[in-house]
């Protein structure tokens, strides 16, 4: 099927209040402008650099979102343009994205990324980490940032009752951190193979990279 066609049809089953995030990491600009035509215009990208390079090739209305691993030395790359930092995995990054927003006089969007996969390979801070980070004074003086909610990715299994319930999870560690910032009103979980289950769990926003482009060439 096109990506026209598959982005319809994911998007006939989406509830209002939830956001597709197109992750287009990997794939050709040609791509990313099929799916623009078809009238999408949140993109994802995990690598800085790659969104930086598309950034420049692809229509200036397009939302950019960073959704993988954040370097902090190359955070200022994307300071100028990016619409939103889902991966944010501790107070040092938070600084950096408010310094470089503050030279491009910008407020920039963040999430949380909280870690509910039980593999050490996935990224993340504890709840506890997090509910830390948005009590600390020093965090109330960075006025270039907005943390408006959170992020995880489930473990990489076929488990659903384990998907489901690391993602509700996610949705209760939302919840309690929402009474210290009252700010928050994302959650981000749910990927190509899991975004229908990370729905019906609390998801408000789903990064669907495969089921809209294809599967993925690293070669
Ligand atoms: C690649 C990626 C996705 C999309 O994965 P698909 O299975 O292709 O939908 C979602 N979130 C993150 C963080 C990713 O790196």
């Amino acid at each position: 099927m096109s990506i026209k066609q598959n982005l319809q049809n994911i998007k006939s089953t989406l509830p209002q209040h939830v956001t597709l995030v197109a992750v287009s990491k990997t794939k050709p600009v040609s791509d990313l402008l099929e799916a623009y035509q078809a009238g999408q215009r949140v993109f994802g990208e995990n690598k800085i650099q790659e969104m930086t390079e598309k950034h420049e090739q692809m229509p200036k209305d397009v939302k950019w979102h960073m959704i993988g691993h954040v370097q902090r030395n190359k955070v200022k790359y994307m300071a100028s343009f990016v619409s939103l930092i889902h991966g944010v995995e501790n107070f040092k990054t938070l600084k950096e994205i408010n310094k470089q927003a503050n030279k491009h006089d910008r407020v920039i969007d963040c999430l949380l990324q909280i870690k509910i996969a039980s593999e050490d390979s996935k990224f993340g801070m504890t709840a506890s980490d997090a509910s830390k980070i948005l009590q600390a004074t020093e965090f109330s003086e960075l006025k270039n940032i907005n943390v408006v909610g959170v992020m995880g990715m489930a473990t990489f299994t076929d488990n659903q009752e384990q998907i489901k319930s690391e993602f509700f999870k996610l949705k209760h560690v939302f919840n309690q951190l929402k009474t210290i910032h009252p700010e928050m009103n994302i959650i981000s979980m749910g990927m190509s193979g899991d975004y229908q289950l990370a729905i019906d769990c609390g998801s408000t926003m789903i990064r669907v990279g495969s089921s809209i482009f294809g599967e993925r060439n690293y070669n």
